[in-house]
């Protein structure tokens, strides 16, 4: 990124549920961020999931935001009609060799990784959101492979992550504006699914590629994606795409600890303008929860 470059925000939620106060906290950041730098903030719907993304819910994230008093560009990407652009990404890194079928079920993964745990000598990889892929279908040969997709076995498409990092000759940086240079650690996630079973990309390689093609330089988002920015750094290296600068900003979570979820209907952005909530005292309330 130029000095002189347009700031651009993006604020990108996947209409699977209502908005939350978490989420107005989200959009108002990356809002406030443009406004202030004589930027732009973009709204993106990231509605790849069409088992869980609805068009009232989408329609809802509309009102909400312009009843925040947002305002952005128009006509929204929705991610949805752009499943070419994510295919190209996913050609490339086959092409490099990258990626590999995961024909593995819920219960396949947790079954191996029972077992290892039993295992002393081989327990299962930690990463900072769980135990990672234990690299079940890694290990399969092409006539396996070959065999179950005969067989009509579906799969996913998941980077080998191994083999990617092989291919990185100096270490990735990337910054986060409160603490400054990160070297990426995008082992931590281990052999992330590109392309799900159920959809043919997946949330880490369509953010990436999306934020590129809109030349989002800023991306302001929750302190739970920390981790995948550190991923998000490799794909961009892996895909030749310019690296935005990020900042994570705190969760908003309840009195007991719990962080706010979509399914917690009387926090939803809807429930509160429709209990007669003006938009100008949202800032207090969002002090409540932070
Ligand atoms: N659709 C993602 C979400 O709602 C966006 C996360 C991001 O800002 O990268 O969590």
């Amino acid at each position: 990124m130029t000095q002189s470059a347009k700031i651009i925000t993006r604020f990108a939620p996947s209409p699977s549920g209502h908005l939350h106060l978490g989420h107005a906290y989200s959009a108002k950041l990356n809002y406030d961020f443009a406004r202030k730098n004589g930027g732009m903030f973009i709204l993106r719907i990231e509605d790849i999931d069409h088992l869980r993304c609805k068009l009232e819910y989408e329609k809802s994230i509309f009102e909400d935001l312009h009843w925040l008093g947002l305002s952005w560009p128009e006509p929204v990407r929705r991610q949805s009609e752009h499943f070419d652009d994510y295919q190209q990404a996913l050609s490339k890194l086959r092409e490099m060799n990258l990626l590999y079928p995961c024909f593995c079920t819920r219960k396949d993964i947790k079954k191996e990784i029972e077992e290892s745990s039993r295992a002393p000598h081989m327990p299962p990889k930690m990463g900072p959101e769980g135990i990672i892929y234990p690299g079940i279908c890694k290990k399969l040969t092409q006539k396996q492979i070959r065999q179950k997709i005969d067989d009509g076995v579906p799969h996913a498409l998941r980077l080998d992550m191994d083999q990617a990092l092989s291919m990185i000759k100096n270490p990735l940086y990337w910054t986060d504006l409160k603490t400054g240079k990160q070297k990426a650690d995008p082992a931590l996630l281990g052999d992330v699914v590109l392309a799900r079973k159920d959809f043919p990309t997946s949330y880490h390689l369509s953010v990436v590629v999306d934020d590129h093609l809109q030349n989002i330089t800023n991306i302001i988002r929750g302190q739970d994606l920390y981790y995948a920015s550190h991923f998000h750094r490799l794909l961009q290296h892996l895909l030749g795409l310019k690296t935005p600068i990020y900042d994570h900003h705190p969760l908003l979570t309840t009195k007991d600890g719990n962080r706010l979820a979509k399914r917690d209907k009387s926090i939803t952005i809807k429930s509160i303008r429709e209990n007669g909530v003006k938009p100008d005292d949202l800032d207090a309330l969002i002090q409540q929860y932070l």
